[in-house]
């Protein structure tokens, strides 16, 4: 193995001494109080399935899911408006192209002639459109955004004429401030997303605690990491704060770099999430300077909140409200060879999570 891969390795395994994970939840068998935390990203839905978590927690330290998963709080509209593009090269990230729109997903739209590539940067989007004429699809969080506001800017300065971006951005901080003014969503303390947390840094939640009197970690994606971090969420529950236990990447202000690149390209605009509804201030639009690649304005497309099949409760699994077992389609209709609903399709969506090890 080559050192630098080695480092990194052993470097892990600090985080998944079963010794150290032990004596952790040793003293979480002492909170006596029924509580219930939310992990807010996929991808600590997919980790904590992973390590087997769950199972591992005493009875009163209940986890749920909630939205932090891009495919998954994208409504089936925007399958539809895509797939009325003929003619126009779509480029995707892969998860997409197998999410069910009101009629079909862009999986069967390609099997019928439509032209949809699957991407792995906006990057290669890019490239595509100085052979034909393309729409990168832009979904994602604050992870994803600056990458994509690289690429617009770097269009601009190629004077490309035949590249666009569907900006279908989401900001998790005012979702989060909307799933807590739901009075049906209990919560009494959030895992917070590591990934976004490195570019929005943590001083980005300080709202919670104010504002609903809940805490917050931001912790990583190891055992310990996750463990740690209920440990904290419970230590904090009469005195919330927000926490950094993430703190080998994440910082109070983020990155400035990523932050100042995302406000140059957009501006903060309305975004409408599958579960959630039209939230005010939680998306990005594309500012006007950039226009000419706005594929919104250039195609008239308009984003409207149309969730799909009724049948799925993936609205109610993103706030928490049900957990993935509870649908009556998990696993025997729905399943990600047969996926109703993008819970199922993404890899960071709840029920596939649950399908993959907890079913
Ligand atoms: S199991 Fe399938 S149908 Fe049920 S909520 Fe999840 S994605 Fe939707």
């Amino acid at each position: 193995m080559e050192k630098g891969r080695r480092d990194i390795t052993m470097n892990l395994q600090n985080y998944r001494q079963p010794e150290l994970i032990k004596q952790v939840l040793n003293d979480l068998n002492e909170f006596k109080r029924a509580v219930t935390f939310m992990e807010v990203c996929g991808s600590h839905t997919m980790a904590i399935g992973h390590w087997g978590l769950r199972k591992l927690l005493p009875e009163n330290i209940r986890l749920i899911s909630g939205p932090g998963c891009p495919v998954c709080v994208t409504p089936a509209s925007v399958i539809d408006e895509l797939i009325k593009l003929k003619d126009i090269t779509i480029a995707t990230f892969g998860d997409l192209i197998r999410v069910p729109g009101t009629e079909q997903t862009l999986e069967q739209a390609r099997a019928l002639g439509a032209n949809i590539k699957t991407v792995y940067s906006p990057l290669d989007a890019l490239d595509l459109s100085k052979k034909q004429e393309t729409v990168f699809v832009g979904i994602g969080f604050e992870t994803t955004i600056p990458g994509i506001a690289y690429t617009i800017l770097e269009a601009k300065k190629q004077n490309l004429t035949n590249f666009s971006v569907l900006p279908l951005f989401k900001l998790i901080p005012p979702a989060l401030d909307a799933l807590l003014t739901d009075e049906e969503v209990k919560i009494n303390g959030f895992i917070l997303p590591g990934h976004v947390s490195v570019v929005i840094g943590t001083d980005a939640y300080e709202f919670i605690p104010k504002k609903y009197g809940i805490g917050g970690v931001v912790t990583g994606f190891e055992p310990l990491d996750i463990v740690l971090g209920i440990k904290n969420l419970v230590e904090q529950i009469d005195n919330p704060g927000i926490v950094n236990e993430y703190s080998r990447i994440v910082t109070a202000e983020g990155n400035i770099a990523a932050k100042s690149i995302m406000s140059d390209v957009f501006e903060v605009g309305n975004a409408i999430w599958r579960g959630l509804g039209e939230i005010p201030g939680s998306g990005l639009d594309i500012r006007s300077e950039y226009a000419q690649f706005d594929a919104l304005k250039r195609y008239d497309i308009t984003i409207k909140n149309i969730e799909g099949n009724p049948a799925c409760l993936c609205s109610s699994v993103l706030k928490g409200k049900i957990m993935p077992l509870d649908c009556p389609l998990f696993a025997n209709i729905c399943t990600p060879a047969n996926p109703i609903g993008p819970c199922m399709v993404s890899s960071e969506g709840s029920c596939a999570a649950y399908y993959k090890y907890e079913k």
